[in-house]
This record gives C-alpha cells, sequence and structure tokens, in this order.
C-alpha cells in the first residue's frame, strides 16, 4: 500500500449551481472515478458574501458581478475531497477556466465536457493548499478532517 509514502491532502471542490443542476450525476461520476474520497459533502446555496469571500482576489474585475450573481443562483455541491496531491489533482481533473480551451487540451476534463461558457464554467477548486484549507474552514467551520 503506497499510502503510507503519500499523505493525503484535501481540497475544496464546487459543482456551480447551473452545472448541479444539469449534470450533477455525471460529475460526480466522474470524482469517484478519478479516485477522490468525498470527506465532506453538502448542498447549498452561497450568500452573496460568501461568494464574494470565496472570489475575493477578483474582486474589481469585469466579470466579478456576473460571478457573484451565478454563484448564488442556485444550489450548489460543495465538498472536501481527499486524496493524495488533491489539490493538483482536481485542478487537473476540472480543466482550463474556458471550455474552449479545455476541449483543445483536456477533452476528457469536466470542463470540456460540461461547462456552458468561460462564466458557468461547471466547477470550482482551490488554487492551492492555503486556499483549499481557509475555503474549507470557511464553508465547513472546520478543518478536523478524517
Ligand atoms: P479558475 O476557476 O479556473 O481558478 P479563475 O480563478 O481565473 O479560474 O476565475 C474564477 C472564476 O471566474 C472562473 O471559474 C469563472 O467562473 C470566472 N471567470 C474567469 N475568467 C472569466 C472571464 N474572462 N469572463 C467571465 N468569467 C470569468
Ligand atoms: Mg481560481
Amino acid at each position: 500500500e503506497l499510502q503510507f509514502f503519500f499523505p493525503r491532502e484535501h481540497t475544496l471542490a464546487l459543482i456551480k449551481p447551473d452545472a448541479a443542476k444539469k449534470h450533477k450525476d455525471d460529475i460526480m461520476q466522474k470524482v469517484k472515478d478519478a479516485g477522490f474520497v468525498i470527506s465532506k459533502i453538502k448542498e447549498e446555496a452561497l450568500t452573496r458574501e460568501m461568494a464574494i469571500q470565496f472570489y475575493k482576489d477578483h474582486e474589481g474585475k469585469p466579470f466579478f458581478n456576473q460571478l457573484v450573481t451565478c454563484m448564488t443562483e442556485g444550489p450548489s455541491v460543495i465538498m472536501v475531497l481527499t486524496k493524495e496531491n488533491a489539490v493538483e489533482d482536481w485542478r487537473q481533473l476540472m480543466g482550463p477556466t474556458d471550455p474552449e480551451v479545455a476541449k483543445e487540451t483536456s477533452p476528457e476534463s469536466i470542463r470540456a465536457q460540461f461547462a456552458q461558457d468561460i462564466l458557468s464554467n461547471a466547477v470550482h477548486g482551490s488554487s492551492d493548499r492555503e486556499h483549499a484549507l481557509s475555503s474549507i474552514e470557511c464553508i465547513f467551520g472546520e478543518i478536523d478532517i478524517n
């Protein structure tokens, strides 16, 4: 069992409202097939305050208001995913931000297969381990995950 040499890592993954409505089962299947353990999961609409906090690095960008609106328009599926190298591997499975790029470079990715456009691009994932821990704490109120 190589698990011993490769410590588990957590990331915050989220199926955005539009995709949660249309493609939840297909996306969940890809999560499981890729070997992620779903350590925590809840379905809940983000409040505006949560969405702003979540994307605070993008405040001031021209798409920021649209982004907050699309993230709060219905329930998201919010998960803590756990495996070795979870942060990077989940970004890999998501694919590039723009689904047109995703279709070119990673046709098996979630965004290539299920994103509507660059704004409604199906999923979110933490960009690094620090962001992962702070969003897990923000959403689930704790960071002690078994
Ligand atoms: P990622 O989600 O791949 O980490 P970013 O952190 O750059 O991408 O952007 C956060 C989110 O903002 C994206 O997932 C997408 O919903 C939205 N977004 C990014 N760039 C654009 C854009 N040019 N036009 C509209 N929405 C965008
Ligand atoms: Mg990002």
